[in-house]
């Protein structure tokens, strides 16, 4: 009898354009589809939060079950397990009686890590295959091994996208042949207490819904039934709503969605409807996704540590009090707290509002950035390690502070703040972005009033005379 195979699902949820679920099928074996939940991934960290919280959690299950749903459309099943991979994927591989497993492969130190332990237990038959999936250019193909990735992303885009061709999209298949078990031996999705959580809070209805159906009709929405993308270049840096920007993230994160797939895309919509700015820019913040994985595999556990892959010196004072009203969104700056009141209940946040909360708590509240990129990933339905801890890593050394009182004033967030900060929803569009000055208004004083932000309120003050530049 031939041997099956088991093919382990990870950040590759979808069917459409996954190459690795394309070469198990094409070795002609059976398959066990598989899916594993592993509670250490969600249990709390030092800094008092779970790694990953269980908004995320609720967009995976989603995403999870669309996955399910799709291969039994093609003739499959999900397998769907809780416990650690290296104690489950040896009983699995002989209880279903597996020769190979398939899966996509890992490039950032924990699931390498992971990846590790797993090779030790394997029977000694079993061979692992792993396939490249994670970026728009491949692997294989950019102009550089990974201990040459350069140091900025002008050096590597330049010579990236000049030499490089996008591969194609490999098509769903239409058909798959799994192992004949019984339909409850395919197991259900955990519970939140299964997975350490010890209250169940409701995330029935998350930011986006999670799934690769949700994902494609996001991709048509965003391009060819709004046109959206045609506006982008200019509604990318605003908060208020969903279609500023794409919203493709939390998609790519789990793999819902392939960066090439939305490549076609942006090239059938240029072909059919509009080339302009935007759709270069949507292809543009694709690379810096690519640019973020490539340099994390160059510098690996370097980069999770406070004196990053820099190594630069830098005394943070980290104080605990400062950090709670931070993650809880009570710093008495409007544009940080809406921001991280919308991250705490949606598991979303703008890039706008990223780039501002990450620079206040590490430049303005002198904070360990490390904290804030393990908060981020504890919420981020897109949490993405090459993305967050890069982006981080960014805000920490390598660019200018920004101001988040000019930024709510330049990007007039006076109606983005209303929608998040009850508080002062009875303000006008001046005091709202400097609440401080207005006297019994019920919600918190800054900490200090930073002589940096003079000018900036002057500015807010004068409003009424000038048009903001945008
Ligand atoms: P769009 O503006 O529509 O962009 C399209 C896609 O391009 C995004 O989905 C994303 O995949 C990619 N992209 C856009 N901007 C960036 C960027 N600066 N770096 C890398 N890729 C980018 N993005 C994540 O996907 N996961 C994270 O964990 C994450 N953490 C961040 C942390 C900080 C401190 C900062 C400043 C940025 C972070 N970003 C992260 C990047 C960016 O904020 C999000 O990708 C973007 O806000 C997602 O919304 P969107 O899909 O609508 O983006």
């Amino acid at each position: 009898m031939p041997k099956n195979a088991l093919l382990l699902f990870k950040n590759d949820l979808r069917l459409t354009d996954n190459e690795t679920l394309v070469k198990a099928i094409a070795s002609g074996k059976k398959i066990v589809p598989v899916y594993i939940y592993n509670p250490s991934s969600y249990k709390n960290i030092a800094l008092g939060f779970p790694k990953a919280d269980q908004v995320r959690v609720a967009f995976l299950n989603k995403s999870v079950l669309d996955l399910r749903d799709n291969l039994k459309k093609i003739g499959g099943n999900l397998m769907i397990v809780v416990g650690k991979p290296e104690e489950l994927l040896p009983e699995l591989l002989v209880k279903h009686d597996c020769d190979t497993i398939y899966t996509e492969q890992e490039f950032a130190t924990e699931e390498l890590d992971q990846l590790q332990r797993i090779k030790k237990v394997l029977p000694e038959a079993c061979e692992i295959k792993e396939t490249w999936g994670r970026t728009l250019y491949h692997i294989e193909d950019i102009p550089y091994t990974i201990s040459e990735i350069p140091l900025t992303s002008k050096a590597y885009r330049t010579n990236t996208t000049k030499n490089t061709a996008v591969r194609s999209t490999k098509a769903a298949p239409t058909q798959i042949s799994v192992i004949p078990i019984d339909e409850n031996a395919w197991g259900a999705l955990p519970t939140m207490e299964e997975l350490g959580f010890k209250t169940e809070k409701n995330y029935a209805l998350t930011y986006m819904p999670g799934g690769e159906t949700e994902a494609l009709k996001r991709l048509t929405y965003y391009l060819f039934e709004s046109e959206q993308l045609t506006e982008y270049r200019w509604t990318r840096n605003l908060s208020l709503g969903l279609d500023y920007s794409s919203k493709f993230s939390p998609y790519l994160a789990v793999g819902c969605l392939s960066p090439r797939t939305i490549y076609e895309a942006v090239k059938r919509y240029e072909a059919e409807v509009k080339k302009n700015q935007s759709t270069w820019w949507l292809i543009f913040e694709m690379v810096w996704r690519d640019y973020f994985t490539f340099k994390l595999m160059r510098f690996q556990n370097q980069i999770y540590k406070t004196e990053g892959y820099t190594n630069t010196e830098r005394i943070f004072t980290n104080d605990p009090l400062l950090f709670d009203r931070w993650c809880s969104g009570t710093t008495g700056i409007p544009f940080v707290d809406a921001h991280m009141r919308q991250l705490n209940e949606t598991g979303y946040m703008s890039n706008r509002g990223r780039v501002n909360c990450s620079s206040f708590l590490v430049h303005d509240y002198q904070i360990d950035w490390t904290w804030g990129a393990a908060y981020f990933e504890s919420k981020l339905l897109d949490y993405d390690v090459g993305a967050n801890w890069m982006n981080w890593h960014t805000q920490a050394y390598q660019i200018w502070y920004t101001n988040p009182v000019n930024q709510a004033y330049k990007y007039k967030a006076q109606e983005y703040i209303r929608k998040w900060v009850d508080e002062i929803v009875q303000l006008d569009d001046i005091n709202i972005l400097i609440p401080w000055e207005t006297e019994n208004v019920k919600y918190p004083k800054p900490v200090t009033i930073f002589k940096k932000w003079t000018r900036a309120i002057n500015k807010i003050k004068k409003e009424t005379e000038e048009e903001p530049h945008l």
